[in-house]
């Protein structure tokens, strides 16, 4: 989509480190980092929100969650733990409408802590 921050960043309109990239799932840095480690793995597909993913889409959720086991080690917050959180529509806290998780280690999170 020709607004779209993130499917900018995926063709390269918008500058960022790809830390993995396999064709259909990409991971950058959050530019507004919340904790020490803040990492997005972004699929390149176009999906607005969790609600419009059609059921051949979701398997990428599965990839994503590979992705993330792989990112976590690398940033070597597997061991202590970590979050993966995916914000869904304006209640759930999403702001860039093409699917996203966010991965967040290096702090130890409370259960008060979203
Ligand atoms: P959401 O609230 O939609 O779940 O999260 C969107 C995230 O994207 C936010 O944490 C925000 O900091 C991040 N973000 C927004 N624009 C950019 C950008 O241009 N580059 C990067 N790396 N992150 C961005
Ligand atoms: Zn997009």
């Amino acid at each position: 989509m020709s607004d779209c921050i993130f499917c900018k960043i995926a063709k390269g309109e918008i500058p960022a480190e790809k830390l993995y990239d396999d064709g259909e799932i990409f991971c950058i840095r959050d530019i507004n980092p919340m904790a020490p480690t803040h990492l997005l793995i972004i699929p390149y597909k176009h999906i607005p929100t969790l609600m419009d993913m059609a059921s051949e889409d979701l398997p990428i959720v599965s990839k994503v969650y590979g992705v993330a086991q792989k990112m976590a080690r690398e940033a070597g917050v597997d061991k202590d733990g970590f979050r993966v959180l995916h914000n869904v529509k304006e209640w759930g806290g999403q702001m860039v409408f093409h699917i996203h998780f966010h991965l967040l280690g290096g702090v130890k999170f409370g259960k008060d802590q979203v």
